[in-house]
């Protein structure tokens, strides 16, 4: 099995650590230190990178310097050895990986899929937050539309790793977006209980995702509304509906 646990960074930041036995990866080390601190004696197999923002890539070059380990990641990143494209397979921690790519946030951007035995994983970087999404620092909200839903299709108890821990100001953002959600009101409840006690609001799933977040729910009624009352015409399609969101969330 598969351990999979958050090394916090920065103020806000999560690098999550992949251990199976003896085999240890980590995920978008944007600080060499505490990856360095969590391991221990232990070495460094290989690095995931989802996008070149330093806050996901910054310990990258400290790390390969340590451990000579690989990187795995956008082909757009200098120190990435494995280059990664949409599509492409391959192997660690004895499970298989797909990458998809996800433009929007950054058009480098990728996600990647852990397939253990039935059970997803999607480390999505700063593409779909627990209930949010990346701000479109490069893409058009059509790619960033598009991306998320690519990963609205994956199976509902698949597990949801983002990188920030953003999850309580993005709740307060979904509420607004969409004031009657039920599903809503019990996570703002669940994830401050979590707040409370020091611990991280995630993983999320893709369920959880799809009950809560204002980004994965344009075509909602209640959600149209509030876009609509935001500026969107009366008749916008999906993507008028999201690129709305985003731009009153960039200013919430
Ligand atoms: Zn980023
Ligand atoms: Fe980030």
């Amino acid at each position: 099995m598969i351990t999979i646990n958050p090394i916090p960074a920065f103020s806000d930041n999560y690098i999550w650590h992949l251990q199976r036995n003896d085999e240890h990866w980590v995920v978008d080390p944007g600080d060499a230190a505490p990856v360095v601190d969590a391991l221990g004696a232990n070495k460094l197999a290989g690095i995931l990178v989802t996008h070149h923002h330093f806050d996901h890539t910054g310990g990258v070059a400290d790390l390969v310097a340590r451990y000579q380990c690989p990187v795995f990641g956008p082909a757009s990143i200098d120190c990435v050895s494995h280059p990664l494209e949409n599509g492409d397979q391959f192997t660690l921690l004895d499970v298989g990986a797909t990458v998809i790519s996800v433009p929007g946030h950054t058009l480098d951007h990728i996600a990647i899929i852990l397939r253990e035995a039935g059970k997803y994983h999607l480390f999505c970087g700063d593409t779909l937050f627990a209930a949010g999404c990346g701000r479109l620092f490069e893409g058009t909200p059509e790619q960033m539309y598009s991306s998320l839903g690519k990963l609205a299709e994956l199976p509902p108890d698949t597990r949801v790793y983002c990188a920030h821990e953003y999850t309580l100001a993005n709740l307060k953002f979904a509420s607004a977006a969409e004031p009657d959600n039920e599903a809503i009101r019990a996570r703002v409840a669940a994830a401050e209980e979590l707040r409370h006690q020091g611990r991280p609001t995630l993983p999320s799933s893709i369920q959880l995702e799809q009950d809560t977040n204002p980004f994965l729910r344009c075509g909602e009624a209640a959600v149209r509304r509030q876009a609509i009352q935001r500026g969107a015409a009366e008749d916008a399609g999906p993507v008028e509906i999201f690129a709305t969101l985003r731009h009153w969330k960039d200013n919430f």
